[in-house]
């Protein structure tokens, strides 16, 4: 791997964190310890907040144009560089090389879109009720975003959040996931080349719970952008309540994936392969639980399992379908769930082990997994499983599967398949979730507003909407 500028980054600076500890990164395929990344703290965090702070009224005045020019030269770097990218996505986070590539490339294309918005951030002029006036609304930027990002997306995550912000005006502190932070590092590499003045965006790698504290008790952040778990999201909405700071939140999934008797099943088996193993499972869009209409349940299930058995597992420097999951933890909840099911009563028709043979040894691997009979009362049912394994559950009727689909806190994506249009309009619009796949089960796109509702989240990432998420409203009302 080559080198990477193994810092915090703050106002323009490659700096050494405030203590001198340094944590250990280990490859998830290997075991092998790639690296020590340095721990920063609460006085770093404070430090990156302060830089941001300074940036702001300069980069919030920038024209527009400037702004986007620099965008588009990030997009552009990451694309040269995108290989090399990617080789470091898959050193810490495990997914194969060229899925690595696809999120790299897909990342870089946040900032050509936002580097096309920022242009056109448009106010309004509304009609008056009296013939002096003019009502004017103005949007501006918020002010300093703290962006707090997941290790399942390590690139793509961080550049949702940060072209839209910068895009808007706002300058950003960067907290990456302490199990993904080469991937940050390397991407404000580019940031820095792309000629970013000092201090518009800053990266604090390090303690989760200090710098987060920082972010939260610190005025000078107006705003708080995460993609994780619940917990910490409903953590982090709560204690903004005491600055009142915008929040923005993308946060666990559960979704369904419901095959209608009447749908292609080759398509639906091919879509689910591609959703349910993205990543190795482990994306808040992925199926969690998969309900197949009674009367194509053999045909289906004998579909899907064929091509379950076609998937690679391995080291995703080979050429590989999947990786290991993330660590060690992440196996054992897979494990877990897949045993709870068992003894439950669900049947097992592919993989349920981790694998730990040859290659395999010194790394998280568990094989794909595929269950039946899945009922209501297993943890797959309830919780997000975050791995390789398809649940399938039984339905007879629409109202029994909506009302099933719909049985869950979660509101993220959800995903049918039917070739019938009455179907397909009655049943989009009773699913309660955020996203809706209609014989389609990839709903990441740059240009679409990607998001949850109920405590899946809230705010939209992507879009348009995604820029508004980091824009205040002010209407001036003129007199003359
Ligand atoms: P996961 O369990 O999948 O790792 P987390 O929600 O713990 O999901 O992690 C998502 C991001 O939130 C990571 O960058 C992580 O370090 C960060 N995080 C975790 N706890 C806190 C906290 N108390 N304050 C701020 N950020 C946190």
């Amino acid at each position: 791997m080559t080198e990477i500028r193994n810092q915090l980054f703050i106002n323009g600076t490659w700096t050494e964190a405030r203590s001198s500890l340094r944590s250990a990164l280990f490859n998830p395929a290997t075991g092998e310890q790639i690296a020590t990344v340095p721990v920063g703290g609460a006085d770093d965090a404070r430090a990156a907040v302060e830089a941001a702070y300074a940036a702001f009224p300069g980069w919030s005045a920038t024209a527009a144009e400037e702004r986007s020019v620099i965008l588009r030269r990030i997009y552009d770097l990451i694309v040269a560089n995108a290989d090399r990218l990617a080789e470091i996505m898959t050193l810490e986070q495990g997914k194969p090389v060229k899925e690595a590539k696809g999120e790299v490339l897909w990342g870089a294309d946040f900032f050509l879109w936002y580097s096309e918005e920022a242009k056109r951030i448009n106010g309004e002029i509304i009609p008056s009720s009296r013939t002096t006036q003019r009502i004017l609304v103005q949007r501006q930027p918020i002010g300093v975003v703290a962006a707090i990002t997941p290790w399942n997306f390590p690139s793509s995550m961080i550049t949702r959040k940060v072209a839209p912000a910068l895009a808007a005006g706002c300058t950003v502190v960067v907290k990456p996931a302490p199990e993904t932070p080469l991937s940050a590092l390397a991407l404000f590499e580019l940031f820095e080349q792309a000629g970013l003045p000092a201090g518009v965006a800053n990266v604090v790698v390090g303690d989760a719970q200090e710098i987060g504290r920082e972010f939260l008790d610190n005025d000078k952040v107006r705003k708080i952008s995460f993609t994780g778990s619940t917990p910490v999201g409903k953590f982090l909405l709560e204690q903004s309540a005491k600055q009142v700071k915008k929040v923005s939140l993308e946060m666990g999934g559960h979704a369904p994936f419901i095959v209608f008797p009447d749908a292609d099943l080759e398509a639906a088996a091919e879509g689910l392969l591609y959703n349910k193993f993205q990543n190795n499972g482990q994306t808040c869009i992925c199926a969690n639980r998969i309900f197949v209409h009674e009367s194509i349940e053999a045909a289906f299930t004998e579909l899907f399992a064929k091509k379950l058995r076609e998937v690679t597992v391995g080291n995703g420097m080979s050429d590989v379908n999947v990786g290991p999951l993330i660590h060690e933890r992440a196996l054992v909840k897979v494990d877990g769930h897949v045993q709870d099911a068992l003894a439950k009563g669900a049947k097992l028709v592919e993989g349920g082990h981790r694998l730990a043979d040859g290659e395999y040894a010194s790394g998280s691997y568990y094989a794909p997994t595929l269950l039946v009979g899945v009922t209501p009362d297993m943890c797959v049912f309830r919780e997000e499983t975050f791995g390789p394994v398809a649940p399938f559950i039984t339905f007879r009727t629409e109202d029994e599967v909506v009302a099933m689909a719909n049985d869950t806190p979660f509101g993220l994506a959800s995903y049918l398949y039917t070739r019938d249009l009455a179907t397909t309009m009655r049943v989009a619009d009773r699913l309660e979730y955020g996203m809706v796949g209609i014989n389609e089960s990839a709903l990441g796109y740059v240009q679409a507003p990607f998001g949850g509702i109920k405590q899946s989240g809230m705010g939209r990432e992507g879009g348009q909407r995604g820029v508004d998420d980091f824009l205040e409203i002010k209407y001036i009302n003129l007199n003359f």
